[in-house]
């Protein structure tokens, strides 16, 4: 039986389970997105974007 995971914030399912910080004060698990944003977010400037286009 396999239990479907599902992101704390945009509750996507998960291929991969990222642990969210305490301080974030999210529920169960992140996805990718989510948890790359919420770093960027804590970690204002010293965060390198991924997605950066121009
Ligand atoms: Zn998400």
């Amino acid at each position: 039986m396999d239990e479907v995971k599902k992101c704390g914030l945009c509750n996507n399912s998960l291929d991969h389970e990222y642990h969210p910080m305490e301080t974030w004060n999210v529920k169960g698990y992140l996805c990718s997105k989510c948890y790359s944003k919420k770093l960027s977010e804590h970690y204002p400037g010293t965060h390198e974007r991924v997605n950066k286009s121009n």
